[in-house]
């Protein structure tokens, strides 16, 4: 691929460029994307509104989606370019699950009513969304899910329990999978649905994770009642369009930029302190080799990351190329999580504002044991990439 911008993209890349400066750059909060962890939770919703405004009046909130539905209509290399930009300035992922997963499945999949109903509010940024699909038993071998639906008169009656939901919360909605046909076979029987989260029998408990934060939830459903009018596509199914809304959350394109900066504010840190005690680097010259590693690696995941993009500007369906970009990115997350404590040594234990680098480290090193297990665990993007890259036999 030939990496420099065409005379086309230069210019896209200056006017995003300009955008950022002129506009955006007095929105975004103090420490940018890397403080807020994502857009989606009600802390960083409620700073992001700035940013999330003058995006809509520039008709930025959802780069992907088509012009008659309110997005920009970017083509891949543009939405690359612009990801690329905001990463590279620390501006925050805004639109959340509403304009990332359900938007773009129900501009394929939903009908009239369900777009004017919802795509609107989606990106006025009026509405959060959750995504109901795992359940206790049910993770990587989705199709197993449990959570049952009965149709009752107008309704469809829900019964049944999802986990892991990020931002349930704080989420008005939610799109979810649940069984309508127990008899069928599995990927068969299963329906997809919108849900008001105020609906009478949900029950948000938050989970705790391991750095102290309540980001994900169990919710419970007990007689709640949907109307039918908020099935998405044909009853039985919703498998199919569940798998639409996966492709579209694993095409996230950008966090390759965020892994490098974060290395570059680690080696500034190391450089700085280097003789005052909070670094070791001083003491511990293999830790300068590791750094060195970790910036190579940063550079392997970028030109991975050019690769799905550059397929999918071509009209191709990246498939264990995704795989491969995901394990590698989510590993390496872990690998320089390490290293910065590493380098910080008994400091790397500190955490909040008045730690050596804000305590990133301390929280990187806990939450980003989650980055190989969400989206699909670095087990499952193995097995695709053995056999539908290598093509090994199954068994
Ligand atoms: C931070 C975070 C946020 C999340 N947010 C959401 C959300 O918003 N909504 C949502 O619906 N879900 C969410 N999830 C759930 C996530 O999608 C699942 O955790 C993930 O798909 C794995 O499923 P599981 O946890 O049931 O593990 P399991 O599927 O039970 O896996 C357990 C272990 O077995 C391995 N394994 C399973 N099958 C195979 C196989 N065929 N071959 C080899 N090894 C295998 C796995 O790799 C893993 O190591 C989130 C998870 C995390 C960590």
């Amino acid at each position: 691929m030939d990496f420099k911008d065409n005379t086309e993209e230069a210019a896209f890349r200056t006017e995003v460029r300009d955008f950022i400066n002129n506009e955006l750059r007095k929105e975004v909060p103090e420490g940018g994307a890397e403080d807020l962890e994502r857009g989606m939770y009600r802390g960083a919703f409620e700073r992001l509104k700035g940013v999330r405004q003058k995006l809509a009046g520039r008709g930025w909130i959802a780069p992907a989606w088509p012009k008659e539905y309110g997005g920009a209509g970017l083509s891949v290399k543009q939405q690359f370019i612009m990801n690329e930009e905001f990463a590279e300035n620390r501006v925050p992922p805004v639109g959340g699950m509403g304009v990332s997963m359900i938007g773009p499945t129900l501009i394929v999949h939903g009908n009239e009513a369900q777009k004017q109903e919802h795509l609107g509010r989606i990106l006025s940024g009026e509405v959060q969304w959750c995504q109901g699909f795992s359940e206790p038993g049910s993770g990587s071998d989705l199709a197993s899910l449990q959570t049952r639906a009965v149709r009752d008169g107008d309704d469809f009656v829900i019964n049944g329990q999802k986990i892991w939901t990020s931002g349930a919360q704080y989420a008005h909605w939610m799109f979810m999978m649940a069984r309508t046909d127990p008899d069928a076979p599995k990927h068969k029987g299963i329906s997809y649905f919108m849900l008001d989260m105020k609906s009478p029998g949900v029950t948000v408990r938050p989970l705790t994770n391991l750095a102290n934060q309540n980001m994900f939830n169990e919710v419970f459903f007990e007689d709640v009642r949907v109307p039918a009018k908020n099935l998405v596509g044909e009853l039985n199914r919703g498998w199919y369009i569940g798998t639409t809304t996966l492709d579209f959350e694993r095409s996230s394109i950008g966090s390759a930029v965020g892994i490098r900066l974060q290395l570059d504010g680690l080696v500034k840190y190391a450089k700085e302190h280097e003789g005052d005690g909070t670094s070791r680097t001083g003491q511990l010259e293999s830790l300068k080799g590791e750094l060195v590693d970790r910036y190579i690696e940063a550079n392997v995941a970028r030109l991975m990351s050019y690769r799905v993009v550059t397929m999918q500007a071509a009209g191709m369906i990246p498939n264990h190329e995704a795989s491969m970009t995901k394990l590698f990115a989510s590993e390496l997350n872990q690998r320089i999580a390490r290293t910065g404590v590493r380098v910080l040594g008994l400091y790397g234990q500190l955490y909040g504002d008045d730690a050596p680098m804000k305590g990133r480290y301390e929280s990187s090193y806990m939450t980003s044991l989650a980055s190989t297990i969400a989206g699909g665990t670095s087990e499952i993007q193995r097995n695709i990439i053995a056999t539908r890259g290598l093509g090994l036999p199954r068994d």
